[in-house]
C-alpha cells in the first residue's frame, strides 16, 4: 500500500475524500491520468478503495456520501464521484444527484474518458482487468493452433489488448491465445 504524499495530506485533511472518514488512507489514480501529479490523485479510506476497485460490490448505503462529495472543488474527486454516481445509476437518488451535478469541460472528458470505448467488460458488462480470471462461456476453435479451448475452462492472469476493448489474452493448453471478452465471464 502506498502512502500519502504531504502535498494530498494537506488537500484531504487526512479525511478520506468521498466519505470523509478519518481512517488509514490510499492515494487512487483517476484513470486514465498517470498519478504522477497530485491532481490525479484522490485519497481514498479503504471502504471506498475495496468498492471502487469492486463496483460489483458496492454497498449502496455507503455511497450515499456522493450527495455531498460530487460538490468537491478538486475534479478528480468529481470525476470519481461522477463514475461511482454512474455505476449506481439504477437507484433514483443517484440518478437524481447526476441530474444535479456539473462538471466543466475538461472534467467532464476525464469522466467520460473511461467509457466504454477503453473498457474491458466480460459477457455480462462486469469489468475485467489484467490477472483476472475468466471462464469461456462457448467451445472457441483456436485458429493456427488446430484445438478446441472447451467452454467451461478457466483463463488464469488474463492480460487486456490495448486499443481494444473487446481482445484479452491468456493461456489455453499452454498456448497464447487472443480471446473475445464476449465469449467469457469473469471467475469469482
Ligand atoms: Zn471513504
Amino acid at each position: 500500500m502506498s502512502l500519502l504524499s504531504t502535498e494530498l495530506t494537506l488537500r484531504c485533511g487526512s479525511s478520506c475524500e468521498i466519505c470523509g472518514a478519518k481512517s488509514s488512507l490510499t492515494p487512487y489514480v483517476v484513470l486514465p491520468k498517470t498519478g504522477l501529479n497530485t491532481e490525479d490523485l484522490v485519497a481514498l479510506c479503504d471502504t471506498c478503495l475495496d468498492q471502487v476497485q469492486m463496483p460489483e460490490n458496492a454497498d449502496v448505503s455507503h455511497w450515499r456520501c456522493l450527495n455531498e462529495s460530487m460538490w468537491s472543488t478538486i475534479p478528480a474527486v468529481q470525476v470519481l464521484s461522477y463514475r461511482m454516481l454512474n455505476n449506481l445509476s439504477d437507484q433514483p437518488w443517484a440518478q437524481d444527484l447526476l441530474g444535479m451535478m456539473y462538471l466543466d469541460e475538461e472534467t467532464q472528458e476525464w469522466a467520460d474518458a473511461l467509457s466504454d470505448a477503453t473498457v474491458h467488460k466480460d459477457s455480462n458488462g462486469q469489468i475485467l482487468q489484467a490477472g483476472d480470471t475468466v471462464i469461456l462461456i462457448k467451445d472457441l476453435d483456436v485458429k493456427g493452433a488446430n484445438f478446441t479451448a472447451k467452454r467451461g475452462t478457466a483463463v488464469r492472469k488474463i492480460s487486456l489488448v490495448h486499443d481494444n476493448p473487446e481482445q484479452i489474452e491468456g493461456k489455453v493448453n499452454d498456448q497464447h491465445i487472443v480471446i473475445l471478452t464476449k465469449f467469457v465471464r469473469k471467475s469469482v
